[in-house]
């Protein structure tokens, strides 16, 4: 089904370029173009406000449930802090790189936009400590209401670690597992309408920008992957090599069906039978450390999301002309490191919490639609860079263990 939906997905996104190029290109008669390009950018959005209906629930839910089900918190102490701190670490430098290459590169600033920036409130830059008071909810549920993301997270970690302390809540918890995996649910509703969505948003872009919006699509694209390779080649196998005193062979080698079963599934969760196998097997990583190590990473460590999150990031500030200040740049390091902590290791979560961190910087959410055209290959290859990053924490915090 999945298979099947994503090579729909894809003939949509092809299917929209072309006939949005066409569109582009040919002046029909009784104003027509400006007709056909209404009724795609309907179809369009209303793909898109079914999606930004889940960002919270999505959020919310999963994120509480990530964190009650982390049971042995307490007990597991020093292994718990030491993953936990890589985690966060490599996540924070995947999407600090991922940043600064963007900038470099500057994906989407030759295309010359007629996006409608008029009415985009984009606010002034809070100062630092703003952002961090911003964090603490004045009313819980108005963030909830109002989608403010970072204090819904703050919030839903508080409850998820309430829920995992709490001898009682056993109830609370199951509900808060079952309401998750009803949204993931509605979440794979939406998904089917997703070609036709995709066709419409695609179609309408490309008959508005014309054919310099391939150009720099591939640029973004191509930007993401080579950022995934840097901070595999820079930031991993350093790790792994002088820390963990393995060859970036015997790792690669040794993860390898791993590698193979999150490219072709796109799903850390699905992969963490496959992890677990390959290090306890390849590496001979401890039983207490793997099975604390792996299924946290599936569900907190996602350095790749955070890397493609920091380049689209940039590159649909570019397209809409947005400038972005140095407290956006703070903003989005840290709506991103915790966006990748609260996606879920599943196909396709990354790209829509890629809408948190764009409302963080009052970035519209429309560029999603953007850039969800050529999301699935690159979920491929990041789901595989997010399991590697498990796999590598897994092998430094048993090695550190056994001294
Ligand atoms: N598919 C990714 C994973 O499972 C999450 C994402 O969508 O970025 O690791």
């Amino acid at each position: 089904m999945m298979k099947n939906l994503t090579q729909k997905i894809f003939f949509g996104f092809i299917l929209g370029i072309l006939f949005g190029i066409l569109l582009g290109s040919i002046s029909l008669p009784f104003n027509f173009n400006q007709k056909i390009i209404s009724t795609i950018g309907f179809g369009g959005d209303v793909f898109l406000k079914t999606i930004k209906m889940l960002v919270v629930p999505i959020v919310f839910f999963s994120l509480i449930n990530g964190v009650a089900n982390l049971n042995n918190i307490g007990s597991l102490g020093r292994i718990g802090i030491k993953s936990i701190s890589i985690y966060i670490t490599t996540t924070f430098l995947a999407i600090t790189i991922s940043l600064f290459f963007a900038n470099l590169i500057n994906p989407g600033k030759a295309l010359d936009t007629n996006f409608d920036t008029a009415n985009l409130e984009v606010s002034d830059p809070p100062s630092f400590f703003d952002i961090l008071l911003n964090i603490i909810p004045a009313n819980p549920f108005q963030s909830l209401v109002e989608g403010e993301m970072l204090q819904v997270i703050f919030f839903a970690i508080l409850i998820g670690s309430a829920l995992s302390m709490s001898k009682k809540g056993g109830g609370l918890k199951k509900f808060f597992f079952d309401f998750n995996e009803i949204i993931m649910k509605i979440l794979s509703i939406v998904m089917i309408i997703a070609p036709i969505g995709i066709f419409c948003l695609i179609a309408k872009t490309f008959a508005t920008q014309g054919l310099s919006s391939i150009l720099e699509l591939f640029k973004y694209f191509f930007l993401v992957i080579v950022v995934l390779l840097i901070h595999v080649v820079f930031v991993y196998l350093p790790i792994v090599k002088f820390i963990g005193k393995i060859s970036y062979k015997k790792f690669f080698v040794g993860i390898k069906e791993a590698l193979l079963f999150a490219f072709s599934t796109s799903s850390s969760s699905a992969t963490i039978p496959i992890t677990l196998e390959c290090l306890k097997k390849n590496f001979a990583i401890r039983q207490n450390v793997a099975s604390f190590t792996v299924p946290l990473g599936a569900t907190i460590n996602m350095d790749g999301t955070a890397i493609m999150q920091g380049v689209a990031t940039v590159f649909i500030a570019n397209l809409y002309g947005i400038d972005l200040f140095f407290y956006d740049y703070l903003s989005i390091i840290l709506t991103a490191t915790l966006a990748s902590i609260g996606t879920a290791g599943v196909p396709g979560v990354g790209i829509i919490m890629l809408g948190m961190v764009l409302s963080q910087v009052g970035l519209p959410l429309e560029g999603i639609a953007i850039v969800m055209g050529v999301d699935r290959f690159l979920d491929m290859l990041r789901t595989s860079v997010n399991i590697s990053g498990d796999a590598m924490v897994s092998i430094i915090v048993n090695k550190t263990e056994k001294k």
